[in-house]
């Protein structure tokens, strides 16, 4: 029976007409797609329904305002499957010791613990070594630093090609994979960062999402916020593997921003037998926003800059448009939403780095260290202004010069070839809609309109990257997980639309757009095995292969 009475709503039990199956929809994705998904997939804290936008499309975080007109909000987010999300750069740089070279087979970052696990002399976790195991055989790397643009994966590189002449130096010099991806979706920052560290994908590690279910049922951070507690996180990074192996005489550390890159270096304290790693994070309050990190698990320096050192780095930007009134090219440097996208920040965050490398042991003993670095801004900016924005180019230059400063500054420490720079990005970026004709999707419309269809108060939250459900409701009254999804497949623009949008102003074709690919149930994706995603064939979507060789800029 379709359609129950409960009391005094009707229930809705069965999807639209027409609706097209899990199956269907997989299909559609493809096997790289629906692969990646389900190495993305934890059953403790993802979505109970993935949502995967058209390619283009994007499912808006931070407000619906301009949505059905042109005032459209610059923001969007960028946790889908699709190629321009998923591939990255992988470069491992050290002069003298690793041959250079370009390799196009496919890999993704999970291999680059392990890869630099066997620099180091560990063997740590298994599959793919990236680089020859005898490279340093004679004598270990003194530092192995790992580096990642956040948002810095090739889409971003493509769009600003001038913008990267140190990190292109690095990618001719050293051994590059042109054809690699960060392994799963979605496509998050703190679910990558656990890959990067981990070697294993969120389906293992279990850091899924950046706001994921959490252990109270409950859907929030899932580092704690500002507790910056990594106790989700199932698995040792090489970081915690490495340091237990060698009595944590080993130096491990890191700089980022909050919480959510965590998972590339360890879990501090509270890995077993861990000890508290050096980790430099940042907060955007009080003030201006300060590094800060939860002192119980990790180790904050006390010789880092401070809101002076920032203040000053933000006047020198306000007076680079000609004017010196609190703004650069019309962006508030009061507000602390503001200044994490500025290359001043980027300054001020390698001001921070330089000192570390300056004052901490990194590299002054026989016990390889490995140093962590996350540059947000390129991130924060995509989100702010968009990636296509002329601000994106400035701060993925701030980027680019402080990567050059970071290798000289250990080549001057260590010495040239006595240390390991691997190169990666946790995910691409998402171009303005209007670029590629694509359209906004606001979650909580979309909320609204499943509990309105299926006459129930059945989602708990959507995010960018699915639908939280209360799963007791749903059972109570009878709805599935499949309902759900098979619904939000046949979810058109025009009902996401606010209210007050002048609907007569849009043309009808462009109102009964399909605006998801598809959508899946935990349930499908906790079944999977792998004979069923390599049946399902490449799919309907270009964006959707992730394995193809591609043209990497020059
Ligand atoms: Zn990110």
């Amino acid at each position: 029976m379709a359609v129950a009475c409960t009391g005094e709503s009707e229930v809705q039990t069965e999807p639209p007409q027409g609706a097209p199956t899990v199956e269907e929809m997989a299909g559609e994705l493809g096997t790289d797609v629906v692969r990646a998904l389900a190495r993305g997939y934890h059953p403790d804290t993802s979505t109970d329904i993935a949502v995967i936008p058209m390619p283009g499309n994007t499912v808006v975080r931070w407000s619906g305002e301009g949505l059905g007109s042109d005032a459209a909000d610059p923001r969007t987010t960028h946790p889908t499957p699709w190629d321009y999300h998923q591939r990255v750069p992988i470069v491992f740089y050290a002069p003298g010791r690793i041959a250079a070279g370009r390799l196009e087979g496919p890999v993704d970052i999970t291999a680059i613990p392990r890869t630099l696990g066997a620099q180091a002399g560990l063997a740590f976790g298994s599959g793919q070594v990236l680089l020859d195991h005898g490279t340093f055989l004679d004598a270990p790397p003194k530092a192995i630093v790992t580096v990642v643009y956040d948002g810095g994966g090739w889409n971003l590189l493509e769009l600003w090609p001038e913008a990267w002449p140190f990190l292109r130096q690095v990618m001719d010099r050293g051994l590059l994979y042109t054809n690699a991806t960060i392994g799963s979706a979605p496509a998050v920052t703190t679910a990558i960062h656990a890959n990067i560290g981990t070697g294993v994908y969120p389906a293992t590690h279990g850091l899924a999402e950046i706001t994921g279910r959490r252990p109270d049922g409950s859907v929030g951070d899932l580092y704690f916020e500002e507790e910056t507690d990594p106790r989700l996180l199932l698995v040792d990074t090489l970081g915690d593997a490495w340091d237990r192996e060698n009595g944590n005489r080993a130096w491990v550390g890191m700089i980022g921003y909050e919480a959510w890159h965590l998972g590339m270096m360890s879990r501090g304290a509270r890995a077993p037998g861990g000890d508290r790693d050096v980790a430099v994070l940042w907060r955007d309050e009080p003030g201006l926003g300060e590094f800060f990190v939860n002192e119980e698990l990790y180790e904050l320096p006390d010789y880092l800059p401070g809101e002076d050192d920032l203040r000053e780095r933000l006047r020198g930007l306000d007076a680079e448009d000609g004017a010196v009134d609190g703004f650069w090219r019309g962006w508030d440097l009061e507000d602390p939403k503001v200044v994490p996208a500025t290359p001043a920040f980027v300054e001020h965050q390698g001001e921070a780095l330089l000192e570390m490398i300056g004052r901490e042991p990194i590299g002054q003993d026989d016990v390889t260290d490995f140093l962590h670095v996350e540059l947000k801004p390129t991130d924060f900016g995509g989100h702010l202004w968009n990636m296509v924005a002329p601000e994106e180019e400035v701060v993925l230059r701030a980027q680019d010069d402080l990567l050059r400063s970071l290798v000289s500054a250990l080549d001057r420490k260590l010495g040239r070839g006595e240390w390991v720079l691997a190169y990666t990005a946790d995910h691409g970026q998402t171009p303005k809609p209007e670029t590629t004709g694509g359209v906004r999707i606001h979650p909580d419309i979309l909320g609204r309109r499943i509990d309105e269809y299926f006459g129930a108060g059945i989602v708990q939250k959507v995010t960018p990257s699915g639908l939280f459900m209360r799963r007791d409701a749903m059972e109570d009254v009878g709805i599935t997980l499949e309902a759900v999804a098979r619904f939000v497949a046949t979810y058109r623009y025009g009902d996401g639309l606010p209210a007050d949008v002048d609907r007569s102003a849009i043309p009808p074709a462009e109102l009964n757009r399909r605006v998801f690919a598809g959508a899946l149930p935990a349930t499908y994706l906790a079944d999977l095995d792998d004979g069923a995603i390599e049946g399902l064939g490449p799919g309907a979507h270009a964006e959707g292969d992730l394995t193809s060789p591609v043209p990497v800029p020059r």
